[in-house]
């Protein structure tokens, strides 16, 4: 047990941490979950793969038509303009022609339907003149295998479909299902345990006495990690006694893989949660040089992984998503990414003092000229949670930056990459 609580506090012209910093200490501190299970298509949406998944076939399995038309033998018709053919049969999708096109025919054909043995190209019926069983087209423009969609196109046999570490979207659960995979294996879901702490908190449902504000980081909290990859504990509101905070740390760290709470890791008189931590478990509290966000207590407890998140509502959920979020995708057994940052036009002057990286709460938008604009929110104050809520994205402003006039290009981060 070692504690560093107090030590970045100490010395107050300590170097902050930089965010980059930050999160790399934190990628290197968390391991993937092992355990996995085999889910059902339908119940692995939104989970992570945590086997390769190889295709055992073809897809399409058979050559077939893109077009509602006719197949015909190319070598028929190449050197005539005017093509006439007999029709002598149909292909529709699900119930193939039974035969083999021979010279001089065609079969009719729909979308989706086997191209039958001998034909090789699709006229789309729109391009033809039919008469009772004969058709005539003009060859002109036509390229022979035209509209013909080839067996293993989309996949083959023996690829490798999804790697490990995909999280299953829509699109990845299709293309399963394309492949015929009923199940997959996938990291069993992290236990995630949460409490907020103060004595000011009062939940929702009940009146407010004087001086309490609601607690909403719990509810920002639950928005956050309502996913199908996660496994939530609420354990409520934990008031800033030291007896109180010990032992919700101990219940959290009984369920969870990951605890987190917000409020008290300030260096106010009753904020216990480093404390705490520190005594109980290993704890590494930062200055980081952002803002929102500065202090950020993280470390371990017992076995799971702890993040004291700073009170003020939108610290909260900008440190949720800078820190806990990377931490959550490694420890679900995604696949590392780097952030997605767009450059766009800011329509308005932004201010900022040097020194710390700001993520200012921004609303991105498609200017008249296609071009990428962003404006504010308008005040920044880290418990304006309106400020949150109005956004589409954070303006990221260097920590060297003092400030930005309207016209210039900043970086911006759409809350999308936070899916
Ligand atoms: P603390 O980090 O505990 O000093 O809290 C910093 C600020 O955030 C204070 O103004 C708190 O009242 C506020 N705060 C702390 N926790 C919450 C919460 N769960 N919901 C809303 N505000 C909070
Ligand atoms: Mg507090």
């Amino acid at each position: 047990m070692s504690t560093t609580a107090t030590d970045c506090c100490a010395n107050p012209k300590e170097k902050l941490l930089s965010v980059e910093q930050g999160r790399e200490r934190i990628l290197q501190a968390v391991h993937t979950v092992t355990a996995t299970e085999v889910l059902h298509l339908t119940a692995a949406l939104g989970r992570v793969l945590a086997k390769p998944v190889v295709s055992t076939i073809d897809v399409p399995p058979f050559a077939n038509s893109a077009m509602d038309g006719y197949a015909v033998r190319s070598q028929d018709c190449a050197d005539s303009v005017q093509a006439e053919l007999s029709v002598t049969g149909s292909s529709f999708a699900g119930a193939p022609f039974a035969g083999a096109v021979a010279t001089g025919q065609c079969v009719r054909i729909m979308t989706g339907a086997v191209v039958p043995d001998g034909a090789d190209t699709i006229i789309m019926q729109e391009h033809v003149e039919r008469n009772a069983e004969r058709v005539t087209f003009s060859w002109k423009h036509v390229v022979a295998g035209q509209h013909v969609r080839y067996a293993g196109e989309d996949t083959r046999c023996g690829d490798t479909v999804l790697g490990s570490g995909i999280k299953l979207g829509a699109a990845e659960t299709g293309l399963l299902a394309s492949v015929g995979v009923s199940e997959v294996s996938v990291s069993r879901r992290l236990r995630v345990a949460f409490f907020s702490t103060g004595d000011e908190l009062a939940s929702i449902g009940t009146p407010l006495a004087a001086g309490q504000i609601y607690d909403s980081n719990r509810y920002a909290l639950h928005g956050m990690l309502a996913k199908p990859a996660i496994e939530y504990y609420d354990l409520g509101v934990i008031p800033d006694q030291r007896a109180a905070v010990r032992e919700a740390f101990q219940q959290a760290a009984e369920v969870a893989d990951l605890v987190l709470t917000s409020g008290g890791v300030s260096v106010g008189e009753a904020d216990y949660v480093t404390e705490t931590l520190g005594e109980l478990g290993e704890i590494n509290f930062w200055r980081m040089a952002m803002k929102p966000g500065k202090p950020l207590a993280f470390g371990q407890l017992d076995d799971a992984v702890f993040f004291g998140l700073p009170g003020n509502p939108v610290s909260t959920m900008v440190t949720f998503y800078l820190f806990v979020l990377p931490a959550i995708r490694k420890m679900t057994g995604e696949t590392p990414r780097d952030p997605l940052l767009v450059q766009a036009r800011c329509a308005v002057d932004l201010k900022k003092a040097p020194g710390r990286m700001e993520f200012q709460r921004g609303i991105l938008q498609r200017g008249k000229d296609g071009s990428l604009s962003v404006s504010t929110t308008g005040m920044q104050g880290s418990h304006l949670l309106t400020s949150m809520s109005r956004a589409n994205c954070f303006i990221h402003l260097p920590a060297a930056s003092a400030g930005t006039q309207a016209g210039e290009w900043v970086t911006v981060q759409p809350f999308s990459d936070f899916d």
